[in-house]
């Protein structure tokens, strides 16, 4: 039986166990009561906004399943992200340390079934993804990158592309506007935001902007448009090459000659 939110404000489950001390959920014999909903009752219980928390923290008073290892940790807290918590990390906020996190939003009740429904995490349909895709020439909006193609310098590394938001869920939330297919786009993986806390810190201020004085006036103008639109544009060669990539092997073979004869002899 579905759980009435309203009916449930307190810190514990119909039969009087604690929420977040619950192993089994309430009304079934064997159902695993899930890690996340555990962690975001014991946060929501036991934390005010602005209160900080660490993982030896979590561990006692959760146990060490939730919180063996901090990739376990951080796969829920992002769970618990992508459902309108804000949980800052070190990474997001140099003022904590290594091992602290502050609880800046608190989400939904992601331990009540009703809650945790109407948050119902992101998953796109297979028919509106290709929509998505296709509107953006199967890009990445962010770095520019299609799907296969290696990340510049890095000839391992394949980008796989995924569809991601303009503006976050949980913005859109607060503001009760609809999140919608003008709200998706193409990201690859690596420009995707759930991840984004997995990649190396960016280059610095004046790491970057010597590499922008040493553009061009043209290029300026470009990546200037860019950052305004907050989005890469293509331009008529990116498209053209889009197209010739996925040509069979001995097409791009003859395109390769025909352009080895002509863009050669008029240079
Ligand atoms: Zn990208």
């Amino acid at each position: 039986m579905p759980l009435d939110a309203s009916e449930h404000d307190g810190p514990t489950a119909p039969d009087g166990t604690l929420w977040w001390e619950l192993t089994v959920e309430p009304g079934t014999r064997s159902k695993p009561f899930g890690q996340e909903r555990r962690l975001a009752a014991w946060l929501w219980f036991n934390k005010e906004i602005g209160d900080i928390f660490t993982m030896n923290e979590l561990r006692d008073a959760l146990g060490p399943d939730i919180v063996g290892k901090s990739e376990h940790l951080n796969r829920r807290l992002r769970t618990l992200r992508a459902v309108g918590w804000v949980l800052p990390s070190n990474k997001d906020d140099g003022s904590l340390r290594p091992d602290e996190y502050r609880v800046q939003v608190k989400g939904a009740r992601y331990w009540l079934a009703e809650d945790r429904r109407a948050h119902r995490p992101f998953a796109p349909s297979a028919r509106v993804r290709r929509e998505v895709f296709l509107r953006d020439d199967s890009r990445c909006v962010v770095c520019g990158i299609a799907a296969g193609e290696s990340y510049p310098g890095e000839p391992n590394n394949k980008a796989a592309l995924t569809i991601g938001h303009r503006v976050p869920q949980e913005r859109l939330r607060t503001r009760r506007t609809a999140d919608d297919i003008d709200n998706w786009r193409t990201e690859c993986a690596r420009c995707n935001e759930p991840v984004r806390d997995e990649i190396p810190d960016p280059r610095q201020h004046d790491e970057v902007l010597a590499q922008v004085r040493r553009l061009n006036r043209a290029n300026k103008r470009t990546l200037l448009g860019w950052l305004q639109r907050g989005e890469r544009t293509r331009s008529e060669l990116d498209r053209v090459y889009d197209h010739a990539r996925v040509l069979t092997h001995n097409e791009k073979e003859d395109l390769i000659a025909y352009l080895q004869s002509s863009a050669g002899s008029s240079s």
